[in-house]
């Protein structure tokens, strides 16, 4: 593995406990990446001993540095925390195989709360591409729907994306005229009308993305028309 240095170049809070981080190398050069990559971010831990991560890129391929979304949950993104604008990181990548098939008519985006990150660069690029797409986001709360404002912005832009958001929890704002609970098939066969001819990316939990993968394989979806990527 082969770690170059980077330097933070913005932290933006997105929620209680979801933070953006745009790294940047000192010479601008932006390793080749592909939406769906992901990049190991490397810090040292408590010990002083270098340890790494894996994070999606949650920034689209033409965009200013490298761009990633992180939810404060576990240990490593306790040292996440600590960095400053201007702060050291180690970055190696890209990895991964979660990645776009060109040949898609059309894609079918569904995450669970953090789960947007790999989501938002793939959107980004399916819309540039001209393709019909859509997402469904689930989260707890409202706050949790990262990107919301962004993403509900280009679905008001772009006739070819439609944007589903939906909160699990109990509360949700007044006037919340999203969807509510868990997304499963019937919630995407009500939107869509028909499953035939697009292609699914999961992106979040395994329970939810796994779960979701074997309901719509069970509604006849083909198992290579399923993309996911589970993060535990
Ligand atoms: C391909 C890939 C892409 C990923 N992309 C992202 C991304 O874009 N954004 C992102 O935020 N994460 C992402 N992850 C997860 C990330 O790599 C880390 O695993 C995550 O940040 C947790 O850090 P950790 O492994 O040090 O946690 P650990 O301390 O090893 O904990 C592992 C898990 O245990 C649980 N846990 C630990 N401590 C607690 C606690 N106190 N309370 C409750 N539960 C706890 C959590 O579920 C935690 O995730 C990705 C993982 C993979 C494999």
């Amino acid at each position: 593995m082969d770690f170059k240095e980077y330097f933070v170049t913005e932290i933006r809070d997105e929620s209680e406990d979801v933070r953006t981080f745009r790294l940047k190398r000192h010479d601008g050069v932006i390793p080749a990446y592909q939406p769906g990559h992901f990049f190991l971010l490397q810090l040292p831990d408590s010990t002083g001993k270098p340890t790494h991560r894996p994070y999606s890129v949650a920034s689209a391929p033409w965009e200013d540095g490298l761009q990633f979304c992180v939810k404060l949950k576990g240990t490593f993104p306790t040292y996440l925390w600590k960095l400053k604008v201007g702060s050291r990181i180690m970055v190696s990548g890209p990895y991964g195989i979660f990645l776009l098939n060109p040949n898609d008519t059309e894609r079918v985006f569904v995450g669970g709360g953090v789960g947007i990150s790999a989501l938002r660069s793939m959107i980004l690029q399916t819309i540039r591409e001209g393709k019909k797409s859509c997402l469904f986001h689930s989260a707890h709360t409202k706050e949790g729907l990262i990107y919301y404002s962004e993403i509900k912005a280009l679905s008001e832009k772009n006739p070819h994306f439609k944007f589903y958001p939906s909160i699990t929890g109990e509360n949700r704002p007044e006037g919340w005229d999203g969807l509510s609970g868990r997304i499963n098939v019937e919630m995407i066969k009500a939107k869509l009308e028909s499953l035939v001819g697009k292609t699914f990316y999961l992106c979040g939990s395994k329970e939810m993305a796994g779960s979701l993968a074997i309901s719509l394989a069970s509604a006849g979806v083909p198992k290579e028309r399923i993309k996911k990527d589970e993060w535990g």
